[in-house]
């Protein structure tokens, strides 16, 4: 965040934020600081999707956007931020330009890569949350020793079929807190994690996800001195879509986690 933003928000964004400003404990002051929050999105397709439209519906500042694919055809069913003239456009683009669209006082950093250990220095440099809305395994552990690293906050979600998940981890923040490596050590195999590709996807699912994450990131933007209720903090949500179950589950820190354990 910087403190260069001014202390008052001007008239057509005090109109635009009216249904926000109006919910108890959300003052003008927790919309400046959204304003002048900067989110890392890893991911601009199903999941990505939903989070980028929300956040930036929410009055949230800047986003720097990292995703390598391009819009194909089989996207669209759930992937909403992607309209029928951008297939074949890179995914970030393709966001960017449905973004500024949203909001022109938006800021977007769209990045056509893949998020790995040799970009995320850069990436995470003025970064406040970083927002895994990856679909692989690698990706999502890079995501959080990012996070880990760079005393980050990290809002995970993940959907496949009619399932989804939904975490939040702060372990670079807060040293009793557990990390995404405590749940998941290691990059799972296709065969234990098929992706949407394999397995399929329902596009409610992911925007009911998505929309979850984008509330989580919310969330910890502000933290710790403005907050909204509580968030997902070490903890993770399932959600079966099938059934119209959830549940929440308390990811417990591992002492021997190759990311914030002790060893
Ligand atoms: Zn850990």
């Amino acid at each position: 965040m910087t403190d260069t933003d001014t202390d008052i928000l001007a008239d057509d964004r005090l109109h635009r934020f009216a249904r926000q400003l109006i919910l108890p404990g959300f003052e003008e002051s927790h919309q400046l600081r959204l304003a002048a929050t900067h989110m890392l999105v890893i991911g601009a397709g199903g999941l990505g999707a939903p989070v980028i439209q929300y956040l930036i519906a929410a009055g949230i500042g800047t986003l720097t956007i990292i995703d390598d694919d391009v819009v194909d055809r089989s996207n669209l069913n759930r992937q909403v931020i992607h309209p029928e003239n951008h297939i074949d456009m890179a995914k970030v683009d393709s966001a960017a330009i449905a973004g500024k669209a949203m909001d022109h006082q938006v800021n977007i950093h769209p990045h056509r890569s893949r998020f790995d250990a040799s970009n995320a220095a850069a990436l995470c440099e003025g970064v406040d949350v970083i927002i895994d809305a990856s679909d692989n395994p690698e990706t999502r552990l890079a995501a959080n020793d990012a996070a880990h690293q760079h005393h980050l906050p990290l809002v995970f979600g993940g959907a496949v079929r009619l399932e989804g998940q939904v975490a939040s981890f702060r372990s670079g923040i807060d040293e009793a807190a557990p990390c995404y490596r405590c749940l998941f050590p290691e990059a799972a195999g296709r065969d234990l994690a098929p992706g949407c590709s394999e397995a399929g996807i329902l596009g409610p699912i992911t925007g009911a996800v998505g929309s979850i994450m984008a509330l989580e990131a919310i969330k910890q933007a502000l933290m710790p001195d403005q907050p909204l209720g509580s968030a997902l903090d070490g903890k993770l949500l399932l959600f079966d879509g099938r059934y119209m179950s959830t549940s929440v589950i308390t990811v417990p820190k591992s002492p021997d986690c190759p990311c914030c354990g002790a060893s």
